[in-house]
Protein backbone atom coordinates (compact mmCIF):
# COMPACT_ATOMS: atom_id res chain seq x y z
CA UNK A 1 0.00 0.00 0.00
CA UNK A 2 2.04 2.83 -0.88
CA UNK A 3 1.21 6.52 -0.56
CA UNK A 4 3.15 10.06 -1.80
CA UNK A 5 1.99 11.72 1.03
CA UNK A 6 4.75 12.26 3.55
CA UNK A 7 3.94 10.99 6.98
CA UNK A 8 3.91 13.90 9.07
CA UNK A 9 6.05 12.46 12.60
CA UNK A 10 3.70 12.37 15.35
CA UNK A 11 4.37 14.73 18.47
CA UNK A 12 6.79 13.82 21.07
CA UNK A 13 4.31 14.15 23.92
CA UNK A 14 4.85 14.81 27.41
CA UNK A 15 2.64 13.99 30.32
CA UNK A 16 1.06 17.53 30.45
CA UNK A 17 1.10 18.52 26.56
CA UNK A 18 -2.27 16.60 25.72
CA UNK A 19 -4.40 20.46 25.89
CA UNK A 20 -1.59 21.73 23.81
CA UNK A 21 -2.07 19.67 21.14
CA UNK A 22 -5.67 19.63 21.18
CA UNK A 23 -5.61 23.06 21.10
CA UNK A 24 -3.24 23.49 18.01
CA UNK A 25 -5.72 20.92 16.31
CA UNK A 26 -8.44 23.35 16.97
CA UNK A 27 -6.07 26.81 15.58
CA UNK A 28 -6.05 28.05 19.00
CA UNK A 29 -2.88 27.10 21.13
CA UNK A 30 -3.02 27.20 24.21
CA UNK A 31 -0.52 27.56 27.01
CA UNK A 32 -0.15 27.45 31.09
CA UNK A 33 -0.32 30.34 32.71
CA UNK A 34 0.15 30.39 36.78
CA UNK A 35 -2.86 31.66 38.71
CA UNK A 36 -0.96 32.56 40.88
CA UNK A 37 1.71 35.11 39.82
CA UNK A 38 0.91 35.17 35.95
CA UNK A 39 4.15 33.49 34.61
CA UNK A 40 3.70 31.56 30.94
CA UNK A 41 5.18 28.18 30.97
CA UNK A 42 6.11 26.07 28.24
CA UNK A 43 6.47 22.86 27.97
CA UNK A 44 3.65 22.09 30.14
CA UNK A 45 4.51 20.97 33.40
CA UNK A 46 2.30 20.11 36.83
CA UNK A 47 3.54 23.40 38.66
CA UNK A 48 4.70 26.51 37.95
CA UNK A 49 8.62 26.92 37.23
CA UNK A 50 8.72 30.82 38.78
CA UNK A 51 7.03 30.05 42.01
CA UNK A 52 5.76 26.79 42.52
CA UNK A 53 2.38 26.86 42.81
CA UNK A 54 0.01 24.10 41.41
CA UNK A 55 -2.68 26.32 39.79
CA UNK A 56 -2.67 26.28 36.31
CA UNK A 57 -4.87 27.21 33.75
CA UNK A 58 -4.66 27.11 29.75
CA UNK A 59 -5.08 29.65 28.25
CA UNK A 60 -5.27 31.30 24.01
CA UNK A 61 -1.67 32.96 23.40
CA UNK A 62 -1.42 36.06 21.35
CA UNK A 63 0.63 34.26 18.96
CA UNK A 64 2.85 37.26 18.41
CA UNK A 65 6.63 36.77 18.43
CA UNK A 66 9.92 37.70 18.05
CA UNK A 67 12.71 35.43 16.19
CA UNK A 68 15.68 34.47 18.50
CA UNK A 69 17.29 32.29 16.51
CA UNK A 70 17.52 30.50 12.99
CA UNK A 71 18.91 27.50 11.18
CA UNK A 72 18.76 26.69 7.33
CA UNK A 73 19.40 22.22 7.56
CA UNK A 74 20.46 21.47 3.81
CA UNK A 75 19.79 18.02 4.16
CA UNK A 76 16.54 15.72 4.85
CA UNK A 77 16.28 13.94 7.31
CA UNK A 78 12.12 13.38 7.33
CA UNK A 79 10.03 12.52 4.16
CA UNK A 80 7.66 15.10 5.54
CA UNK A 81 10.57 18.16 5.91
CA UNK A 82 12.07 17.92 2.54
CA UNK A 83 15.41 19.99 2.20
CA UNK A 84 16.12 22.92 2.58
CA UNK A 85 14.08 23.81 5.36
CA UNK A 86 14.54 26.51 7.94
CA UNK A 87 13.99 25.83 12.12
CA UNK A 88 13.39 29.10 14.02
CA UNK A 89 13.47 29.40 17.90
CA UNK A 90 10.67 31.64 18.56
CA UNK A 91 10.81 33.98 22.18
CA UNK A 92 6.24 34.52 22.31
CA UNK A 93 5.08 37.49 23.36
CA UNK A 94 3.87 35.93 27.09
CA UNK A 95 7.80 34.58 27.21
CA UNK A 96 8.36 31.07 26.38
CA UNK A 97 10.42 29.90 23.22
CA UNK A 98 9.25 27.59 20.79
CA UNK A 99 11.24 26.05 18.44
CA UNK A 100 8.76 26.05 14.77
CA UNK A 101 9.77 26.48 11.13
CA UNK A 102 8.98 30.05 9.39
CA UNK A 103 6.44 29.60 6.76
CA UNK A 104 6.42 32.31 3.44
CA UNK A 105 8.92 35.03 2.41
CA UNK A 106 11.92 34.95 4.26
CA UNK A 107 13.85 37.55 6.00
CA UNK A 108 16.97 38.97 3.61
CA UNK A 109 19.92 38.64 5.86
CA UNK A 110 19.72 38.53 10.00
CA UNK A 111 16.79 36.86 11.14
CA UNK A 112 16.99 37.64 14.60
CA UNK A 113 14.41 40.16 16.08
CA UNK A 114 12.29 39.69 12.98
CA UNK A 115 8.54 39.83 14.06
CA UNK A 116 6.46 36.82 13.85
CA UNK A 117 2.66 35.61 14.02
CA UNK A 118 1.74 32.58 14.75
CA UNK A 119 0.19 30.38 12.04
CA UNK A 120 -1.95 26.78 11.88
CA UNK A 121 0.17 24.88 9.23
CA UNK A 122 -1.70 21.98 7.44
CA UNK A 123 0.81 19.22 6.23
CA UNK A 124 -0.57 16.81 3.27
CA UNK A 125 -1.32 14.01 5.58
CA UNK A 126 -3.79 15.97 7.62
CA UNK A 127 -1.80 16.85 10.74
CA UNK A 128 -1.89 20.54 11.63
CA UNK A 129 1.28 22.51 13.01
CA UNK A 130 2.28 25.74 15.03
CA UNK A 131 4.44 27.65 12.94
CA UNK A 132 5.17 31.68 12.04
CA UNK A 133 5.08 33.66 9.70
CA UNK A 134 6.37 37.10 9.22
CA UNK A 135 4.53 40.19 9.98
CA UNK A 136 6.81 42.56 9.09
ZN1 LIG B 1 3.61 31.00 39.44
Amino acid sequence: MGSDVAQTPSPVQGLYDGPMWEGIRARAMCLQRCCSCGTWQYPPGPGCHACLSEDLEWSPVSGDGTILSWAIFHRQYLQAYPAPYNVIAVRLAEGPVMISNLEGEQPDGNWIGCHVRLIYAEMPDGAVLPRFALTD
